[in-house]
């Protein structure tokens, strides 16, 4: 059965071999190791059908993760939907950034914007259990699969609220925000192609240059950071060079770049005046 699902899947998807056992293994609810401990057990014919059906929806381009509904992302199994962007791996240097400066020892005040299933907020949360996060999402689909996501790994340092960027946020300060909003362009052809097609235009896209979402938080961000509070943005690789302009023009102190495995700029950081720079 796996291999005929394989030769199937083989004429459009690349990872044809992993997808049918992943897909197999969901249908029946098992580890993948199950298929070759037992590789030609019968399946019943309901498990079948709804088998075929996530065939066709993968030859028709859906991507795995949505049609398992799971992904994992710093190790931890998050569960995706429509409403939500696939966590990519990417976003892991954004954690990896957080982490660097978030101290293990106090109870900082963390928000993550646009927080989609949770991933950032989540690996945040597990990593610094003595911090506080908040976590905002504009989409209510994707705010109930974030509070199942942080329910599922036990983490009641997180408080979720549905709004865009800072809204529902009034006067808050925090000591670290972080997002991963959408920064592509919305005339960018990608946006018709492969996965992208199925994740939530809201999430993927954000004016004629991509920039509009990151120039938004870096303008507002300062109203919210306390003095010395860090601000930390994954983007596009073409566009380190135009985030780190806006951290500078909106004087943000520190203003970096951290780079990707291939040496790209993709996370733009700055931090707000510190105490001691307020009144020079
Ligand atoms: N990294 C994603 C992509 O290029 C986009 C995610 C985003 O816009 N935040 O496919």
């Amino acid at each position: 059965m796996i291999q005929r699902a394989e030769d199937i899947l083989s004429k459009t998807c690349d990872s044809a071999r992993l997808d049918a056992e992943v897909l197999l293994a969901h249908v029946l609810g098992k580890p993948r190791s199950h298929l070759s401990a037992w590789p030609e057990r019968e399946i019943s014919t309901t498990a079948l059908a709804q088998f075929q059906s996530l065939l066709t929806r993968r030859i028709a381009g859906e991507p795995i993760a949505y049609l398992t509904g799971l992904r994992e992302f710093w190790s931890m199994e998050l569960q995706v939907n429509r409403h939500t962007l696939i966590p990519r791996p990417e976003t892991e240097l954004l954690v990896e950034f957080a982490l660097q400066h978030i101290p293990r020892d106090k109870a900082w005040r963390i928000v993550d914007l646009g927080t989609g299933s949770g991933a950032i907020a989540l690996a945040l949360a597990s990593e610094r259990p003595r911090s506080r996060l908040i976590a905002t999402d504009i989409s209510s689909g994707a705010l109930l699969a974030a509070r199942q996501n942080a329910e599922r790994h036990g983490l009641n340092n997180i408080e979720f609220r549905e709004g865009e960027w800072f809204r529902p946020l009034q006067d808050e300060r925090f000591d670290f925000i972080v997002s991963n909003p959408p920064y592509i362009r919305e005339t960018d052809p990608h946006l018709s192609e492969g996965d992208l097609r199925y994740e939530p235009i809201s999430a993927l896209a954000s004016g004629p240059n991509g920039l509009d979402a990151l120039q938004a938080i870096v303008a507002d961000a300062k109203r919210h950071l306390y003095p010395g509070g860090w601000l930390a943005l994954e983007h596009g690789h073409d566009q380190a060079e135009a985030v780190t302009k806006l951290l500078r023009d909106q004087n943000y102190s520190q203003v970096g770049q951290q780079q990707d495995y291939s040496g790209r700029g993709r996370i733009a950081f700055g931090q707000s005046a510190p105490p001691n720079a307020v009144n020079p």
